[in-house]
């Protein structure tokens, strides 16, 4: 005995050092998860960052390429006018000449002149132009032979306009004026009139192409229309570069000129931070209040000429401007050369603040510390737990013989009977062993009790425990076994619940006799306090392992059984009934005969529209299986996939719907049907158990149908279920010009993230968006994701589109595609051809009255 307790301590304590150690290690490996996969995340976050950032500049500078190169072709396009060629070579004497006044350029000359000048100043904002002739002296107060500059002499007029109007306001205080200056342009021009007469004297034999083009440094301009205005002035407001292209006369092409357009400084900075102007006078500060371009993200570009003399950025940028002084490092720098003409001579840099990198780290930091704290805490709360739990069991072993008794008739309580059916069972499942359960309930025990009182009616329960107890041990009954585990017992569950356990007994047969009797026990009248009371009762029986693989199992058995005994009028004893609820029974009948029904033919396909919203009309169906059953009639998908992907057969069926649907469509393309491609429907079983990509290329080549036709829908679940394996397939698809759609997408977990990581070319958003577009937060979560779609280059489509005003808000949102009941139910081939036909949308946004009634395709 002694032995026995050193024993069980000893244990005890190598247990507790035991989870401790278990603890401690687990409690290391969670923290060292956690920092993993925090750092993990963000060095994901960290390279996508960096990847984004790589692409938009690369974009940003393909683009002011693009921008450089419009304003070359347009200005040389202006040097090359035949008009402009056959001018008189000289300039004019002073301002108060006027060349088309005077009759040296005609009109209809001077206003191609201005329609380019204004395409121009409409791309980019340019602030003038000017035609000049060689031998230009500014010195003697030459002026260049054509400006144009309406476009700032109109602003111009407008801002002194607005202020003579506001004259009872006084000027800024400290507001000086600077003159308008064309002294630094003037220079520029003689000095870029040198340049080219000296370098390139002739007209090159490939023009248009190789015409030369010069930028000048940033000089002070003519146009000061905004720095004029503003008090704070800032200098790149009053600065631009001049950039010329020579003129040559007609016919020799001797150098006789050069066409110049001038470009502010803060209109490439506008350009930088994607806002309409850099706005600098109380009005247009107050503009971009209004249209919200005050708060336009701070851009991190900077724009400079290679030679280093001018450089642009975002002003309000201010941690850019310390980069840019070198008074600061950025967390990453990229450069990108422009290109072309222009182009050549510039530079675009982009300075990732250290910022973002330092907010990444940040947040995994926080990551880190947070999720340490809480697995901390959890870690503390589960060891008080632990305690806990330990201790009571501790008291519970030392109560549980006074607690697994009824206090009222000494037999063993529903505790007890719990754990001891457990055993049983346990030891039955392990010795292919039988079990029978009796739930006894007596009849109209309430009335017995509202009648005679709890007094009576408690005397009676001991009286219907001590009859059972004796039947239940009557013949052939086996005292307690050796295991101290009772052969048959006997307890009460509560209330008028009384509840026997038989491990002894084979047969049903032999149980049945065992209730039987006590039921007949309780026919005799039972006397209390001088009163005779016939009792009846319904018994339940169940039985292990017929009626129930578990304790909870067996337990409901006995108790429906005992339910129904009860709907007898007179006592009496059920046995529980295994029925198979019909849903089961059809289940296993449809896995019966799916596996017949592709070889019989039994498989057709229907066709739903998908609807071009930019088109107006349906131009492709998708194809939706559909079982037709011999007896149960048409099945839908939704039941009968699930049962073909358990077995695998969805392998050889996913590929007969692919085969039937690229015939189909060679035969509608053949036909000149409206349907021009086809959707299918591929299980995600079908790519992780079978070499789907492989198998549906060989189809598609042998139906000979271009692949591009053809779109393979997949669910999210791809990227659950072996997605490297998934991710390989789809990858070859595409490669093999197939294209691929994500089904049902938002319906799942898919995240945008997920989305970026599959080589899809369309999502399918699920209806279930739709349906919740009814509130806002909906509706601005579905229009998000079609944006995102667009912006991911993908195309779009919006399932379940059931009514007109679905349709319209489909449509305001820019949503390229749609798919419903509204525009089509699935039909067979032959009717969705016809009903595509058919289809006639009425192009009439504005009432959103966007179908007529008569080509909604029949149910
Ligand atoms: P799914 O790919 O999302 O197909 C669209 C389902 O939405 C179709 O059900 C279609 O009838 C239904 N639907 C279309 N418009 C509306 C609408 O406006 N309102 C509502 N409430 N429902 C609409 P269907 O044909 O019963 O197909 C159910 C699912 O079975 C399909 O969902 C697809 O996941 C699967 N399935 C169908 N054919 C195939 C197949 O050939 N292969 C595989 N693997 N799965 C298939
Ligand atoms: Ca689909
Ligand atoms: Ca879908």
């Amino acid at each position: 005995m002694a032995n026995g307790f050193m024993d069980r301590r000893t244990r005890s304590a190598y247990t507790g050092i035991g989870w401790a150690l278990a603890a401690v290690l687990g409690l290391a490996g969670v923290e060292y998860t956690i920092v993993s996969s925090a750092w993990q995340t963000r060095s994901s976050a960290v390279h996508e960052l960096e990847a984004t950032a790589k692409l938009t500049t690369a974009a940003e500078a393909k683009e002011l390429s693009q921008l450089l190169n419009d304003l070359y072709v347009t200005t040389r396009t202006i040097s090359l006018l035949p008009a402009v060629r056959s001018t008189p070579k000289q300039n004019r004497a002073s301002a108060a000449q006027d060349a088309v006044r005077d009759g040296r350029f005609s009109v209809p000359d001077s206003e191609t002149v201005a329609q380019l000048y204004l395409h121009l100043a409409e791309v980019s904002a340019i602030s003038e132009v000017y035609v000049v002739h060689d031998g230009f002296a500014p010195e003697r107060g030459q002026v260049p032979f054509l400006m144009f500059d309406s476009v700032i002499v109109d602003r111009f007029k407008s801002l002194v306009g607005a202020r003579q109007a506001a004259r009872a306001a006084p000027a800024t205080p400290g507001y000086k004026a600077p003159a308008e200056d064309e002294d630094e342009e003037y220079a520029e021009i003689v000095r870029q009139l040198d340049a080219f007469r000296r370098l390139h004297p002739h007209l090159p034999s490939s023009a248009p192409h190789g015409v030369a083009a010069l930028l000048s440094p940033a000089l002070i301009t003519c146009d000061n229309t905004q720095y004029l205005s503003t008090s704070a002035s800032h200098d790149r407001d009053r600065r631009g570069v001049l950039l010329s292209v020579p003129i040559y006369d007609q016919p020799g092409g001797a150098f006789m000129g050069l066409v110049a357009t001038v470009v502010r400084l803060n209109v490439l900075e506008a350009r930088l931070a994607s806002l309409p102007l850099v706005p600098v006078t109380a009005q247009e500060q107050a503009d971009a209040q209004r249209t919200g371009h005050d708060a336009v993200p701070l851009s991190e570009y900077v724009l400079s000429t290679a030679r280093g003399d001018v450089r642009v950025f975002d002003r309000r940028n201010e941690a850019l401007a310390e980069v840019v002084a070198g008074r600061a490092k950025a967390g990453l720098s990229l450069r990108e050369p422009l290109s072309g003409p222009f182009g050549e001579s510039w530079v675009l840099e982009r300075h990732v603040p250290q910022a973002a990198y330092d907010q990444l780290d940040a947040q995994a930091r926080r990551t880190i510390t947070l999720a340490s704290a809480v697995t901390l805490t959890t870690f503390l709360a589960l060891c008080a737990v632990a305690w806990l739990f330990a201790r009571q069991r501790r008291a519970g072993q030392q109560l549980k013989e006074l607690a697994e008794f009824d206090g009222l008739t000494g037999l063993p309580n529903r505790l007890q009977l719990d754990r001891t059916i457990e055993l049983s069972l346990r030891e039955a499942a392990s010795g292919n062993g039988r079990l029978t359960l009796l739930m006894v309930d007596l009849n109209k025990f309430k009335t017995v009790n509202d009648t005679f009182g709890h007094h009576f009616g408690d005397q009676l329960l001991i009286e219907v425990g001590r009859r059972l107890q004796k039947h239940l041990h009557a013949p052939g009954a086996h005292p307690a076994t050796g295991t101290g585990k009772a052969a048959r017992l006997l307890g009460r569950l509560g209330g008028d619940e009384f509840l026997a356990l038989l491990c002894d007994v084979e047969d049903e047969d032999a149980a049945c006799a065992i209730a039987e009797r006590m039921l007949s026990a309780l026919s005799v009248p039972v006397v209390v306090d001088g009163q005779s009371l016939n009792v009846g009762a319904s018994i339940g029986l169940a039985r292990y392992p017929e009626h129930g693989q578990s304790a909870k199992q067996l337990l409901r058995s006995a108790d429906e059984a005992m339910y129904s005994a009860k709907s007898q009028p007179e006592s009496a004893l059920v046995v529980y009934q295994h029925e198979v609820d019909p849903a089961t029974q059809r289940r296993l009948r449809l896995e019966t005969d799916l596996r017949g029904a592709l070889s019989r033919g039994q498989f057709e396909l229907y066709y739903q529209a998908i609807v071009s919203l930019r088109q107006h009309r349906p131009d492709r169906a998708e194809a939706l299986i559909r079982w037709r059953h011999p007896e149960l009639g048409l099945i839908s998908p939704d039941e009968f996939i699930p049962l073909l992907e358990r077995s695998s057969l969805i392998v050889p069926v996913g590929l007969w719907v692919l085969r039937q649907a690229a015939q189909q469509l060679r035969e509608w393309r053949a036909a000149d049907s409206p349907i021009q491609a086809v959707s299918v429907n591929v299980s995600v079983v079908q790519l992780v158990k079978s070499e789907f990509s492989a198998d549906a290329i060989e189809i598609v080549s042998q139906v000979g149908i271009d692949p591009a036709h053809i779109t393979i829908e997949i669910t999210e679940w791809v990227l659950i279920d072996n997605p490297q394996r998934c991710i390989a397939q789809l990858e070859t698809l595409r490669r093999a010009g197939l294209r691929v759609a994500i089904d049902d997408f938002g319906a799942g977990h898919a995240s945008l993230n997920y989305l970026r990581r599959l080589p899809i070319d369309m999502l399918k958003i699920d209806r279930s968006l739709l349906v919740d577009a009814v509130s806002p937060a909906g509706l601005s979560i579905l229009a998000a994701m079609v944006q995102l779609a667009a912006e991911m280059g993908l195309d779009c489509a919006v399932e379940g589109v059931e009514t007109v005003e679905q349709h319209g808000m489909l449509f305001d949102i820019g949503c390229p595609r749609a798919q419903g009941y509204l525009f089509s139910r699935p039909l067979p081939a032959e009717q969705a051809d016809a009903a595509f036909r058919s289809m006639r949308m009425a192009v009439s946004w504005s009432n959103s009255q966007l179908f007529s009634a008569s080509s909604f395709a029949d149910d």
